[in-house]
């Protein structure tokens, strides 16, 4: 069958950086346990009770086809969410569901760019960004940030790129680096969006994972609810990333063009799925604090255990639920580190280089397995990296 280019073009030449993962579930399959520090999924399932309102729903009879932009109450439950957490008046007008933070970053890059246009977008990134953005047929443009600079953009980085970008994504607390942005770095990347009409994609779907600073949305500050898309997602802050609820948060006449995407698309997300939601967002933050309160403990305990190392550095972890390393001084690649010790030692973590160029020589520890093997893994690692040095 011949293809189209699109399609094709949704791998391109990144590093699929999934290479470890398979490597590590082989060994698990054949007997050999892997302590798996690679994708961010939780090791608590989501809540029973939330578990129990979509049985409820279900067994009323919500089985049908569901309201296509998302049923009227959830939709309200995000508004009210996002507007107290960030002061910006929200309605439910300003706020589509999407299956999952996914498809919503898909919908906004379509929402903005034509064929040719170029969408811009933080270097290290989470691994689908550029795939994304080629695969409707636009440019992907990395635009780098730097380890010394724990990962905060730079407008001498995003400047010169800016004139010709139609769109930037962005996204803290950060994943892969941890990094959560400062007012100042954000007040930046908004005046460079202004300056250059650009139209910022705030992807904020770690936004309850917060361990240091504050999380700031750019939709808050003035002029830029007209000019900026938010992603938001249930699957981080509420261990429900099989549930595949997200949303867009954008302006009225953007947020009803979206809509004939869904329509076209994935034609809504099932109505059970969004009472669950809507009964979870309606618990106020006591569910997402639980499941926050895991990866602040373990925040600490990487802290505590990595806090004197020469070789390995950790990069402020700010919020999300990894660790960003800087290995650069045993001398290995990420993509060797990571090979290496899931040889040696059995511990799956991704390299740097499969989030991009500017976290070569680094690697990413998902504090996704329980506090014991985390802090033994942390601490195997540390020993691995010794027998790189001199
Ligand atoms: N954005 C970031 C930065 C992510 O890390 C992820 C998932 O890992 C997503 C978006 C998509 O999440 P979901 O589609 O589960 O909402």
């Amino acid at each position: 069958m011949k293809l189209s280019n699109r399609i094709q073009s949704i791998t391109g030449d990144d590093s699929d950086g999934w290479d470890i993962l398979y490597r590590s579930r082989d060994m698990i399959d054949a007997g050999t346990p892997v302590l798996e520090l690679t994708i961010g999924e939780h090791d608590k399932v989501t809540d029973l009770s939330i578990i129990n309102a979509m049985c409820e729903s279900a067994r009323a009879g919500n089985t049908g086809y569901a309201a296509v932009p998302g049923q009227q109450k959830l939709r309200a439950a995000i508004a009210t969410r996002v507007q107290s957490q960030t002061g910006t008046p929200t309605t439910a007008d300003n706020v589509i569901v999407t299956t999952g933070g996914q498809a919503a970053l898909f919908a906004a890059h379509l929402a903005l760019l034509d064929e040719g246009d170029t969408g811009l977008f933080m270097d290290p990134y989470y691994a689908t960004y550029p795939g994304g953005i080629r695969s409707i047929g636009s440019k992907a443009v990395p635009v780098p940030t730097y380890s010394e600079h724990n990962f905060q953009p730079q407008r001498s980085s995003l400047e010169p790129l800016a004139k010709d970008a139609k769109s930037l994504l962005i996204n803290s607390p950060n994943n892969p680096t941890g990094a959560v942005y400062s007012c100042e770095t954000l007040e930046m990347i908004c005046d460079v969006c202004k300056k250059n009409n650009v139209v910022l994609i705030s992807d904020e779907v770690y936004d309850s994972q917060i361990w240091e600073g504050k999380h700031i949305s750019p939709r808050s500050f003035d002029g830029m609810a007209e000019n900026c898309f938010v992603i938001g997602s249930m699957s981080k802050s509420h261990a429900m990333t099989g549930w595949r609820v997200g949303w867009i948060i954008g302006p009225e006449n953007a947020i009803e063009r979206i809509l004939d995407l869904s329509t076209i698309n994935t034609y809504g997300v099932p109505g059970f799925i969004q009472d669950a939601a809507t009964f979870a967002l309606n618990q106020g933050t006591t569910l997402e604090t639980e499941v926050a309160e895991v990866f602040r403990k373990r925040v600490k305990l990487a802290h505590d255990i990595l806090k004197n190392e020469k070789y390995i550095r950790l990069i402020p972890t700010q919020g999300a639920m990894y660790l960003m390393l800087d290995i650069r001084a045993t001398g290995l690649t990420g993509n060797d580190f990571a090979s290496q010790l899931l040889n040696a030692e059995h511990i799956a973590v991704m390299p740097g280089e499969s989030f991009g160029a500017s976290a070569k020589g680094h690697i990413r520890v998902a504090m996704t397995v329980p506090d014991k093997d985390f802090t033994q893994a942390l601490k195997r690692l540390i020993t691995f990296a010794k027998t790189k040095i001199g």
